[in-house]
Order: structure tokens, then sequence, then C-alpha cells
């Protein structure tokens, strides 16, 4: 085992598709050629998204298509003390503040906050109303070597959420605790998350805290564009097919898996061997199934 600590960290939002499967595929292919460890974390952060029994489901065919991960899998729905401790640290140094106003009003303002808006001061809101906690963007970009993309620049949301008006913790905030606190050196995902990069990037360097290394491959996205997901009803992959998902999303990067291959376990194996940053190609947005 070297240092490196990967993970997968779906959504419960309903069970895994392609789309998904390609990023646990990916996750798990760049940590074993990097003999590292591979962690699943359910990203179970926002009940009203959740889908009831969608993280057994998605546990079961990881399972079911070969996958096996280090330790038990996490549930950031059991961690909100890890994010509420950083989000101290970051009220203490300022970093961020409460907001009562709503996106709608920030749009309608061209971005001016309301007047006792804890954007005006150090002391919080001064208002009754709920407030979201928000990040003070200091930047308004960020630059990062993404280790399959190559070199990248992308723009910080001015003011994004930390802590939802309804109190939920907020998506970059959970994530960038738990990665820090699960000590991953390297986050491969798909392509639609390069926009939250810099503002986890942000996170990392507010936090005092090393960034781990980031690496983005294509999504697999539809005739119109769009990424498969749950949204556009991507259906539900089955485990009995597993060995034919696992060909077909390894042929997506131009990896053959001999057909003397009968088992998933051993398709992934194969695919671990095979592996090469190189194979995905920073010049397309997206797969086509
Ligand atoms: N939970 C996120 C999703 O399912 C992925 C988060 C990440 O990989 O950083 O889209």
């Amino acid at each position: 085992m070297t240092g490196y600590i990967g993970r997968f960290a779906p959504t419960p939002s309903g069970p895994l598709h392609m789309g998904s499967l390609l990023a646990a595929l990916i996750s798990y292919l760049d940590a074993r050629a990097s003999n590292g460890r591979w962690l699943v974390r359910i990203e179970d952060i926002d009940p009203p998204r959740e889908q009831q029994g969608a993280s057994e489901l998605i546990l079961q065919s990881l399972l079911g298509h070969g996958f096996e991960w280090d330790s038990e899998p996490t549930y950031q729905s059991t961690r909100s003390a890890l994010y509420e401790q950083n989000l101290s640290k970051l009220k203490l140094q300022g970093a961020c503040y409460d907001c009562p106003c709503s996106r709608q009003d920030l749009k309608l303002s061209g971005g001016k906050h309301k007047k006792g808006c804890g954007y005006y001061s150090s002391n919080g809101s001064s208002t009754d109303a709920p407030f979201a906690t928000r990040f003070r963007t200091t930047q308004a970009q960020e630059n990062w070597q993404d280790c399959l993309l190559g070199p990248q620049t992308n723009l910080l949301e001015e003011g994004f959420v930390l802590k939802r008006k309804d109190k939920l913790y907020a998506y970059q905030l959970a994530v960038v605790s738990d990665d820090i606190q699960q000590g991953i050196t390297h986050i491969i995902r798909g392509n639609d998350l390069t926009s939250s990069t810099p503002m986890q990037l942000a996170l990392y360097r507010t936090l005092n805290e090393k960034s781990p290394e980031f690496g983005h491959f294509p999504v697999i996205r539809g005739y119109d564009g769009k990424k498969l997901s749950k949204q556009n009803l991507a259906p539900a992959i089955n485990s009995s097919a597993a060995l034919t998902n696992l060909k077909t999303l390894m042929g997506l990067i131009g990896i053959v898996v001999p057909i003397s291959i009968h088992q998933p376990k051993q398709a992934l194996d194969y695919g671990v061997g095979q592996w090469q940053r190189k194979l995905i190609n920073p010049a397309i947005n997206g797969y086509q199934l």
C-alpha cells in the first residue's frame, strides 16, 4: 500500500446508473493501480433529495460489480459534528457570514446584500430572518493542475453557501470536511464537478489544509449533451449484467476486456493492470453510450 487514498462518494438520490458506475470504476482503477486504498462514502447530507433504500442498493450494486472497499462505508448524515467544527473554524477567522438574502434577492439587487446582512459585519446578521452561512470569497477564480485534464482555471461562486437556511450543511463544506478527515489524497470524479473544485480549493486553503490531487473525467452524456443522471431518468444498473456493464464502461476509455474473463472482479483486476491516466482524453466533454 502507498499513501494514496481515493474514494467514491455517491449521493443516494437513486440507484447507481452507468454514469455513476463510471465514477466508481475510474476512481477505483486509479486508486488500485497506485496500490492505494479506496473508500466509499454515502453523501446522504440532503434528506429531501434522498431516495429511501438507495444507499443499500448502491452498496449492493458495487458488490455485485466486484468492487471491494477498504474500511466500512461512511455516511455524511452521521458527521454533522465534524461539519460544525469546520464551520466554527471558518467563523473564527471571519471567513464566513450569516446571510438572510435569498438567491433571488441577490439577483435582483445585482449582488448587493440587504441592510443588516452579516456580510457587512463580523457579528453576524442583525435581522431575525432565517439565514444561510456563506463563505466570504476573496478571489474570483482558482487554478489547479488536474491529474486527468491538465491545467484548469475555474470561477468561484461568490458567497457560496456552507450551511443552508434549513440548517442542512451544504455539499462544499461537507465534502471538504470529509475528504480532509478521511485523509483523501486523490479526488477522481466526473467533469460535472469541475465547477465545485475552486470552492473546495478555497476551503482547503482557508482551513489551512493541503489540498488533494483532483482528477476529472468526461461524464457520460445523452445526445442532448446533458449528463446521464437520476434526474433525466437514467436506468438503474442491473448486477446480473455486471460483466457487460464493466466491459461497456472500460470500452469507453479504451480498455478491451478479453473474452476469457467471466467474472466482474477479474474484469476489474484486468482494468487495474491496463489503467493509465492518459486513457482519459481531456479534449472531450462527455462519453456517449
Ligand atoms: N456526491 C456527489 C455526487 O454524487 C459527488 C461528490 C464528489 O465526488 O465530490 O455527484
